[in-house]
């Protein structure tokens, strides 16, 4: 079978024949436009709200439920650094041997550089790894700061009543602080505008489960900002969709094969986040004819598989029950994490798996072993472990053994033909 696309009309270019037309639109259908200046977008919305009385709120992992500064009338906006520039300024204060989100994050605080950071009025943070409980401790010398206690017990009965009693703390704080009643109809109508934003953002995302999807993964990772449920984000991503879908299909209808040469290896990545600025791995993976079809991480889709329950009762319950659930390396046992593993294979049909550790980042790194065996082992897929940092000099060697696991994930691909 020809390994190009014999379709004879296709509504869209295939995978691998991306064009523009003379309008400068290409098949992502104004997102590359939409969001090519992200940062500057964020700068302009947060400085507009700001000007209109609204709090710029800094958070600093997916823990921090976003809505309940929504409903206090503020902007959360995520300030986790992936910039390698502020590694050094960190490394002055910090040990050098910790994770380089924590470092970039700390750099940017002792720089003064991030300018949400400097406009904002108040930092959410969260008991999680212990890098970053103690540098909290240290930008709280110079900026307030409140941190919620995450319980790590994934199982343990008292664990989400506990959760739920931090997130009335914070309701709280943020009421008098800014002189306003988080009342339940507030704090529903953030959960509602929230769950709009994951649900575009997960369909989006689903568009990679199509045999030959019509973004690649380092599109989809750049097609969000740093600060969600921006109507603006939210009407490029409703415009997008259908035109999206439509290639999807369409790229469907070719008489193509997955086993040829020349088509992209489809990577489930998993592991830690990543940031703007630090998209190093997901880029080597693509010019080394991978396609990350799927990215479980914080900056995929963890935090937006699950929706907060719109039918429970209590708000809050239906809050803490949602980020308590959320499948992070800090909580043990993190078997939540194998399940959805096991589901995203299902849906997004890798070739292999990839996980991804920052250096220095203990909880994923040990919880490698586990992906390893699951990966092997149950889903019978190639796996590989990765762990670096922000910086470019081991991008050689990690493409070299990124090649290697294709070859086997090839391999294995031939051997499952007819
Ligand atoms: S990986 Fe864990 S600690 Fe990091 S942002 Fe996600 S939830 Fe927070
Ligand atoms: S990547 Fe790991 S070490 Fe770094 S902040 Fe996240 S959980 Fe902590």
């Amino acid at each position: 079978m020809s390994k190009e696309c014999q379709n004879s009309q296709p509504a869209a270019p295939c995978y691998g024949k991306r064009q523009e037309t003379p309008h400068g639109v290409t098949t992502s259908f104004g997102l590359s436009d939409h969001f090519a200046d992200m940062l500057g977008n964020c700068l302009s919305y947060a400085e507009d709200a700001r000007k209109a009385g609204r709090p710029i709120v800094g958070i600093l992992c997916e823990f921090t439920p976003r809505e309940l500064i929504l409903a206090a009338g503020g902007v959360p906006v995520c300030l986790c650094g992936g910039s390698l520039d502020m590694i050094a300024p960190a490394e002055e204060v910090l040990p050098a041997n910790l994770c380089p989100l924590i470092k970039s994050t700390f750099g940017y605080h002792l720089t003064r550089s991030n300018p949400f950071l400097e406009m904002a009025d108040l930092l959410v943070a969260e008991t999680t790894c212990d890098g970053k409980k103690k540098m909290y401790e240290l930008m709280a010398e110079s900026r307030t700061m409140h941190v919620l206690e995450l319980p790590q017990k994934s199982d343990d009965p008292d664990a989400l009543a506990h959760w739920r009693a931090e997130l009335a703390k914070l309701r709280d704080l943020l009421q008098d602080r800014y002189s306003v009643r988080i009342d339940d109809g507030r704090l529903r109508e953030a959960i509602r505008t929230t769950n709009r934003y994951r649900a575009l953002r997960r369909r989006l995302a689903e568009l990679m489960a199509a045999d030959r999807p019509p973004l690649t993964g380092r599109q989809l990772l750049d097609f969000k900002s740093n600060i969600w449920c921006m109507e603006s984000d939210m009407t490029a991503y409703e415009n997008a969709l259908p035109g999206l879908d439509l290639v999807a299909q369409e790229n469907n209808k070719c008489k193509y094969t997955r086993t040829g040469a020349t088509n992209p290896v489809r990577v489930l990545l998993t592991g830690v986040p990543v940031l703007h600025g630090a998209q190093k791995v997901v880029d080597i993976i693509e010019s080394s004819g991978g396609l990350v079809v799927c990215m479980e991480n914080c900056t995929g889709l963890k935090p937006l598989l699950q929706d907060v329950d719109e039918t429970i009762a209590d708000p809050l319950d239906a809050l803490a029950e949602k980020y308590f659930s959320l499948p992070c390396s800090v909580m043990t046992p993190n078997d939540r994490r194998m399940e959805s593993l096991r589901r995203l294979t299902e849906q997004y049909r890798p070739d292999c798996v990839i996980d991804l550790a920052w250096q220095g980042c203990l909880t994923y790194d040990v919880e490698s072993a586990r992906v390893k065996t699951l990966a092997q082992r149950e889903l019978h897929l190639p796996f590989l472990r990765i762990s670096t940092d922000y910086s470019p000099n081991d991008a050689a060697r990690i493409a070299l053994r990124v090649e290697a696991l294709f070859e086997t994930a090839r391999d294995r691909q031939g051997d499952a033909r007819p």
